[in-house]
């Protein structure tokens, strides 16, 4: 493996592609051809480009939702085709908003918000208090017990975004976060993503098609 790149100041990318290819069989697209790029801790990166130029393709293979035909990412260094647990690193690493919330629609606000912590040595007293906390801090603390189809769109994103949270990711990754919100939402929910960036160094990735 070549030595990653660094800045001036030292410090070495967290994420890193190398040459990243993908080719979806079904349909022969060629989504990403040659993508190599360089992302370092704390930056707030935007995507854009026109529909179908791979932004999602390439989000998804930043957080190692899907793997590439060839090249490689590497997570702090490290080939994330080699780490021993995918499912690990993206849950205990990486946090994922989509633009249609992905939320489960039995569950309430606080048990969407606890899933990702499922995982984790907490018990339950301890996720039921941290799902509050996440909920409060995006504005939802009067809609804990609530399932999805009772909370309206912004609502809804709010509970993703504290989902998305609730591990303490390093990397946030956001595909189009406020495509189904109208411009009001869009800059409280892009304020709500921020905020982790700007006060613990977390790197925000957001496709967007909004220039701001
Ligand atoms: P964007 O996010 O920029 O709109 P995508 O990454 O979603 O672009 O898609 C890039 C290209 O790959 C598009 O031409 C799209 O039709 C195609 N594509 C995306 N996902 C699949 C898939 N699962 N199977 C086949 N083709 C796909």
């Amino acid at each position: 493996m070549n030595e990653p790149p660094k800045t001036a100041d030292g410090r070495s990318p967290i994420l890193r592609t190398e040459r990243l290819c993908k080719v979806y069989s079904d349909g022969d697209v060629t989504a990403l051809a040659d993508v190599s790029l360089e992302i370092f801790p704390g930056e707030y990166i935007a995507v854009i480009g026109p529909s179908g130029s791979g932004k999602s393709t390439l989000l998804h293979m930043l957080g190692a939702l899907d793997t590439p035909t060839s090249g490689e990412v590497y997570f702090q260094g490290e080939p994330i085709s080699a780490l021993p647990s995918l499912d690990q690193f993206r849950s205990t690493k990486i946090g994922f908003v989509f633009q249609s919330f992905h939320l489960l629609p039995t569950l309430t606000a606080s048990e969407n918000v606890q899933i990702p912590m499922f995982e984790s040595r907490r018990s339950v007293g301890e996720r039921v208090r941290r799902a509050e906390e996440l909920l409060a801090a995006v504005g939802m603390s009067h809609r804990l017990g609530h399932l999805p189809s009772q909370l309206s769109v912004g609502e809804r994103q709010r509970v993703a975004i504290a989902r998305s949270l609730a591990n303490d990711p390093v990397v946030l990754l956001a595909d189009e976060p406020t495509g189904n919100l109208d411009s009001a939402a869009e800059q409280e929910i892009l304020q709500l993503l921020v905020g982790p960036h700007e006060q613990r160094g977390m790197t925000l990735i957001v496709i967007t098609h909004s220039p701001e």
